[in-house]
Order: structure tokens, then C-alpha cells, then sequence
């Protein structure tokens, strides 16, 4: 290879993930190739003490450090930049509109393997399948090889063939006799890439015949493909939203472009690749935080390079490097899962959009209960509205009822009219699903004689009660000691658990409901991998009766024998002091209701209230939840709450009770030196959780009729809250669209 010498006053400027707003300088490596230099190649760098991972931003000429000071990168890990134009285009508009360092944003676009510096090339593994002689062979011909014959039986038996691990975990010993297979051309090896996309083998199944307003979905996107446009897919439970994405993916993928799917929840994404992969033969990257870091450097890579047409992925599959775009797909586009809530704090919608802008490629938002956002923004003529506004095929909308339980009787959290609706339901040998969103046995634990309550000695929090466990653990710390049978108050009262968790729940089910199989599905009885994937599967095969959980049930699954739904404590959600609640509360109820009746027979749900008369719940049985997200928006508009205003959050804390305080006053006086007329500077208070995990929590808010304005006030103070002699002894971090005011 041929080096060349560089110019020796050139500087690298590069962004490092750590969490501070500057750039770093540093002299060239030695010797290297000028062709390679480019904006967004990673570099290795020595930093203080240790070496880090770069991300080269630009070269100039000239550093504010004397050059002879500056040290010298490393190594240069990048012939060329993974990331294309644009894609720097979108991380620098990030870290601006986030602001957010830009050395953390790059790094968040990376995946794990390559942020470490690891080469980015794709390992593909080592595939064996059958040939044509070998899947039409009788393996009883190699009986005299029993071997060759068992090895053979089990490729005849796995028609997709078998990876070298996969091997390894079937027989330690499979070596010989697969290399007798081959020799015998009974078996191959292939490497799994996937093949680029060929016009005329694209689909596999047939596909279906769309509904009229399906079809108009699938028109009005596919007729826009190349250009930029957002779209918004409001379908109602089990309206085959689905059905029009693949067929919008379908016409992307003849154009030979590429698809990104975001998806809300891990557990999604299991059942849409089996519907993909039922449909497109094609191949289809899967990106989640489960998967191992060289899986997903792979599926990066793959979409990078084009080898793979779809990507499916969670929320930081964002940002992979995708060579010949076409499309971006949100499913439940107002899920909060969307928004990461730690770090560097991004809204996956948003960015979307603005990366659709930028790439020129229509975005497709789906949801049954849009984000009042993204209506507004329908309103507003920024994005497209499309409407499916009935189930698909012969399924039908189900009914909402209110059970008033005021006066009635109970039995832990079950009124005796829910337990005989549920027992006519099951006779019919149908399913029923019981929603409540609280894990654990109970949240309080009460000292009956002296009032004494369990606390988390960290937080400003009550000890959840987990019966099974024998423990009481904190929810938002997980500190946890063994459940207590004493008041360690009065020494002598009883200890009561006070309120519902699912534990509890499924305990009553299982004595009111002898014989019948009940499954709980929460974060608790789903810790072990794969376990909910087998639960799933007990219940989609009906081998369950009741199903029990929170809201991890609510989204997306499809349980076809489920027709009663019910939700036992509709009430809890109704009086927070979150302005979102309402609107959250409202997307729950509908995404549990439409896990019932999603095919031929008909699907009830039952909220048990002791609130009848809600607005809310009222407004949303009798009208729906576009009716519900009107008069929601309109509230919104009254008190200049987001979308009619914009909001960022600065929030402080510390082990030290003064010290967050302390620190955003400063900040708030800053603030309101640079302030224009309609930015608004609220605090600091304290958190509403105003203690967690020990550290004392504060917050800033900042709100602004106008976009720009609060922007340019952010961009002022940034710089100089990181000068702030307070700002060294607390932990800030600035969060600009929260979804979450704690
Ligand atoms: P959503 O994503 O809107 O909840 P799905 O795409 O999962 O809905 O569709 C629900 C069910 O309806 C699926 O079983 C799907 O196969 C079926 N379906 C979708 N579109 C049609 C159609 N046009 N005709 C018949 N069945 C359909
Ligand atoms: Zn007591
Ligand atoms: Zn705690």
C-alpha cells in the first residue's frame, strides 16, 4: 500500500463519547492514506490515560491549541466513513436540536461492537444445507453410517439447514460426518448474505385482497415513494395496518430500495419477522437489545451495505446507515418506549422524521390511538392522515362497558358480576384477559395497628410486596429485603398488604376459578429468556384459560379465542398530575380493548370504575378516541400545554439535598439574563419524586410558545451551565421534548 505523506499542518477535529460539549483536535497518525480521511471514520485516539474510539468531524487547518501540543491519532479504523452525508447530517442535527454532546450522539448511532473499535466487516456464519440429491435422499441408504444417517435426518428435518453453533449445540461431534456429507454432495455450504433483491422473487405467500380503505393507505404511500412525506396510519385494533405496510414495503423493495421498521417492544418483534419473512423472501435484519453485539454489528452492517432489504428494530436501530433507503416505518407510533428516557435523550418519531426529510423518503406512522402530537400535526397539514376505520375481514369493533363497582361486592379487586361474566365466558370454552398495571402482590404494606408503612429507605417510595419472592423490594431503586411478618413500629400490630398488584390477582383467580390454566404475564414471571415466548404459545395454542398481565399485554399481540377483556382498576390512572395522564390512560384502554374479539367472535371489554361519570371514560365508550383526542387537544390548547407549546427539562440531582437546588438556581438566573418574552422559566422544584436511589432530585423547566426562541435560549446556556461552579457536584442532564415530567 501506498503511503503518503501528509501535509503537516492539517488537524483532525473529532467528537468523543463523553459527556462534555467540546470537539478535541489532534495531529494525524504518522502515516496515512489522505483518501480515507473523511468526516464520520472512526479513529483511535489517546485520551488522558487510556486510548478511545473517534469519530472524525472535520480536518482544518489551523487548532486554537499550538500544534505541537496537540497528540497524535493512533490509528485510523475506517478506509472509509460508514455513515453517509446525510447520515452526519442527521447526528449533527441531533446533538443541536437535542443538545446533546455530539461524541455521545455519534456513539449512539453505532453499535456496541464498532463504538469499541472493532473492524466493520460482517462475520457471516458458516451455513450448511441439504443439496438437491440430499433433501431427495432416503436416509436409510446410510445405514450403514449411522452418523452420516443421523446428521442427515436432522438437516431433512431444519429445511432452512443449520449454522456451525447451531451444530455445536445439537452434537459436539458433527465435524466428520458433515464433511462426509459434503464429499458426498449430499450437503453445502453457503454463507448466509442475503442475496440482493431480485424484481421477480420478492414475495413468497400469496397476498391479501385489501379492504377499499387499505388499499387507499397503500396508494396514497406507494405513489409517493422517492419523495419526502409523513404519514399517519390511524387504523383501530386489528384494521390490518399490517397488511398495508407489507404492501407498501412490497413496492419499495421492487424499486430495489431498502425499509426500516421501528417497532416499540422487543417482544413485537418475534411475530411481525415471521409475518415478514412468511411474505418477503428477501433478507430481513432483526436489531433489539437482546440480540448479542455481533449480531446487531451485523444487522448494521447489512443494511449499510445493502445486503439486507428490511430492517426490524427497536428504537436505536434509528440511526443505522441504510445504503439505498426507500422508507421508514413506526408501528405504534405514540408508544413513550419511542422516547429514550436516559443519556442521550431522543424522540425515535421525531428523528424519523427529520431523517425521512433529509434522505427524501415518505415515513409511515401507525397506530390505532395516535399521539395527540401527531394529530396536531395532521391538523396542522404537516402530515398526511390515513384512516382504517374498521377491523379487517369479518372481525368486529368490540364493546366497551363500564362496570360500577361503587357499593358492590368485592373480592380482592373482582366484583361478583365480573367473576360470573367470566365464568359464562369460559364455559364457552373462550379466553379471558385481565389487565392491571401494577406488578408484585400488593404496593403498600400497612401496619394495621399503628398505621407504620414499608418504605424504600432510598427513595420517596413504598416497599412493593412480592408474596412469592418473600421480599419487599423498591420499583424504583430495587432495593429489596425479606418481606416482614412484625410491625417493626409497634412490635405488636399485623401487618396488611394494602392495594392490587398481579400476584395478588392471579392468587384470587386461582381460588375463584379451580381448575381452570391462568398465566401471568409480567416483567417478573417473564424475567428468563424465553419465557414469554412460551407462554404466548401456551395461549395462542388455548391451552389457557385466563390471562393475567400488565401492559405488556396491552400492545400488539393477537390472541385469537380472547372475547372478554377486562379492566380491573380503570380508576387508578385517573387522577395523576401528569398532563399526559389522560391521554395515556385513554391509548392503554383502547391498545387492552383491542386484544379482544380479533377474529370471527365478537369481543367485550369491562372496566370496573367506581368513576361512571368520567369525562374521559365516558367521552371514549361513546365517542371513540379521535373524539377523546379532540377535546384532549383542545385542553391542551387552553392551557398552552405541548403541542401548543414546546418544553425542555433540565433536571439536577445529588447525593447532597442542597446542592441541585443550588445548582439550577443559578441556572435559572442565567436563563432569565438571556430570556426572551415567551420563553418561560418554571423553578426549580423538586422532583415529584423528589428522592431516588438516595441522590435528591430537582428540575427546571423551561417552556416556550415559540420553537426557535427557547432553541436560541438553550444554545446560550449550555455552554455556560458547564462553567457553572455547581455543575461539578451534581448530575444535570437536559431532556427537550420530555414525555416525562419525573
Ligand atoms: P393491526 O396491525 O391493524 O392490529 P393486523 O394487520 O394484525 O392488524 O390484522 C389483523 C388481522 O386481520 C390479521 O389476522 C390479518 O391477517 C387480517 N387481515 C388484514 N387485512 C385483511 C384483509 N384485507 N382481509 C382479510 N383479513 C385481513
Ligand atoms: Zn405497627
Ligand atoms: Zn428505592
Amino acid at each position: 500500500m501506498v503511503k503518503l505523506q501528509s501535509g503537516n499542518e492539517l488537524v483532525f477535529r473529532v467528537a468523543i463519547a463523553i459527556p462534555v460539549y467540546r470537539l478535541f483536535d489532534y495531529r494525524p497518525p504518522e502515516q496515512f492514506e489522505l483518501a480515507w480521511i473523511k468526516p464520520g471514520i472512526r479513529l483511535e485516539v489517546p485520551f488522558g490515560n487510556t486510548k478511545k474510539i473517534a469519530f472524525l468531524v472535520e480536518c482544518i487547518q489551523h487548532s486554537d491549541i499550538d500544534i505541537g501540543k496537540l497528540k497524535r491519532v493512533e490509528r485510523i479504523l475506517d478506509e472509509k466513513s460508514l455513515l453517509s452525508a446525510k447520515d452526519l447530517a442527521l447526528l449533527h442535527w441531533a446533538s443541536r436540536y437535542y443538545h446533546h454532546p455530539l461524541g455521545e450522539v455519534f456513539s449512539a448511532a453505532f453499535p456496541v461492537a464498532l463504538r469499541q473499535g472493532k473492524a466493520a466487516v460482517i462475520q457471516t456464519e458458516k451455513h450448511y444445507v441439504l443439496t438437491e440429491s440430499g433433501r431427495a435422499i432416503d436416509s436409510e441408504l446410510l445405514q450403514r453410517t449411522p452418523k452420516q444417517k443421523s446428521v442427515l435426518e436432522k438437516f431433512q428435518s431444519q429445511p432452512k439447514g443449520l449454522s456451525v453453533v447451531e451444530l455445536s449445540e445439537w452434537n459436539q461431534n458433527w465435524r466428520v460426518s458433515v464433511k462426509q456429507l459434503v464429499e458426498k454432495s449430499l450437503l453445502e455450504l453457503v454463507s448466509l448474505g442475503c442475496g440482493a433483491n431480485t424484481v421477480h422473487a420478492i414475495i413468497r405467500n400469496n397476498i391479501l385482497q385489501c379492504n377499499f380503505e387499505q388499499q387507499a393507505a397503500i396508494d396514497r404511500v406507494s405513489d409517493s415513494l422517492g419523495q419526502f412525506g409523513v404519514f399517519l396510519l390511524e387504523g383501530v385494533t386489528g384494521s390490518g395496518k399490517t397488511e398495508v405496510y407489507m404492501q407498501i414495503i412490497h413496492a419499495v423493495l421492487k424499486r430495489g430500495q431498502q425499509v426500516l421498521v421501528l417497532l416499540p417492544e422487543i417482544t413485537l418483534t418475534p411475530q411481525l419477522e415471521e409475518r415478514f419473512r412468511q411474505r418477503f423472501n428477501v433478507s430481513i435484519a432483526i436489531s433489539h437489545s437482546k440480540l448479542t453485539d455481533r449480531q446487531r454489528a451485523t444487522a448494521w452492517l447489512s443494511m449499510q451495505s445493502g445486503e439486507c432489504a428490511i430492517l426490524l428494530g427497536t428504537r436505536s436501530a434509528l440511526f443505522t446507515p441504510i445504503k439505498n433507503p426507500g422508507l421508514i416505518i413506526l408501528d405504534e407510533e405514540h408508544d413513550a418506549s419511542f422516547k429514550q428516557q436516559e443519556g442521550f435523550r431522543f424522540s425515535a418519531r421525531d428523528v424519523a422524521v427529520v431523517r425521512g426529510k433529509l434522505l427524501a423518503i415518505p415515513v409511515l406512522l401507525g397506530s390505532a390511538t395516535p399521539a395527540l402530537e401527531s394529530l396536531y400535526n395532521v391538523d396542522k397539514k404537516r402530515y398526511c392522515w390515513l384512516h382504517l376505520s374498521e377491523r379487517a375481514g369479518n372481525a368486529k369493533a368490540p364493546l366497551l362497558q363500564l362496570l360500577d363497582i361503587r357499593n358492590k361486592k368485592m373480592r380482592e379487586g373482582l366484583s361478583e358480576l365480573l367473576i360470573a361474566d367470566m365464568r359464562r365466558t369460559l364455559a364457552k370454552n373462550e379466553q379471558v384477559l385481565l389487565f392491571i398495571n401494577r406488578r408484585g402482590f400488593a404496593p403498600t404494606l400497612i401496619c394495621h395497628s399503628c398505621g407504620w408503612v414499608a418504605r424504600c429507605g432510598c427513595c420517596d417510595a413504598n416497599l412493593v410486596i412480592h408474596y412469592e419472592l418473600g421480599l419487599l423490594r423498591c420499583h424504583h431503586c430495587g432495593q429489596e429485603q425479606r418481606l416482614i411478618k412484625q410491625c417493626p413500629a409497634c412490635k405488636t400490630g399485623d401487618l396488611t398488604p394494602l392495594g392490587l398488584g398481579t400476584e395478588r390477582v392471579e392468587k384470587v383467580l386461582a381460588e375463584v376459578f379451580i381448575g381452570k390454566v391462568i398465566v401471568r404475564l409480567d416483567r417478573d414471571s417473564t424475567q428468563r429468556k424465553g419465557s414469554l415466548e412460551n407462554y404466548l404459545q401456551q395461549i395462542n395454542e388455548g391451552r389457557v384459560d385466563i390471562i393475567l398481565g400488565t401492559q405488556m399485554l396491552a400492545k400488539g399481540h393477537h390472541f385469537p379465542n380472547v372475547t372478554l377483556v377486562v379492566i380491573l382498576d380503570v380508576d387508578s390512572g385517573l387522577f395523576s398530575i401528569d398532563f399526559r395522564a389522560p391521554e395515556k390512560l385513554a391509548q392503554l384502554i383502547v391498545q387492552v380493548s383491542g386484544r379482544a374479539g380479533r377474529e370471527e367472535k365478537p369481543g367485550r371489554v369491562i372496566m370496573q370504575t367506581r368513576q361512571p361519570e368520567h369525562p374521559l371514560l365516558t367521552t371514549l365508550i361513546s365517542e371513540g378516541y379521535s373524539h377523546f383526542a379532540k377535546s384532549a387537544l383542545a385542553e391542551r390548547k387552553d392551557a398552552s400545554l405541548p403541542p401548543f407549546s414546546y418544553q425542555a427539562l433540565l433536571r439536577a440531582q445529588a447525593m447532597d439535598a442542597e446542592m441541585p437546588m443550588l445548582f439550577l438556581e443559578a441556572v435559572a438566573l442565567l436563563a432569565q439574563e438571556h430570556s426572551k418574552g415567551h420563553t418561560h422559566i418554571l423553578g426549580p422544584v423538586a422532583a415529584p419524586m423528589a428522592r431516588r436511589a438516595g441522590f435528591y432530585r430537582y428540575q427546571l423547566l423551561f417552556q416556550s410558545s415559540r420553537r426557535p426562541e427557547l432553541h436560541g435560549l438553550l444554545d446560550l446556556l449550555m455552554p455556560e451551565i458547564e462553567k457553572l461552579k455547581h455543575a461539578r457536584k451534581v448530575r444535570w442532564s437536559l431532556d427537550v421534548d420530555p414525555v416525562d415530567l419525573y
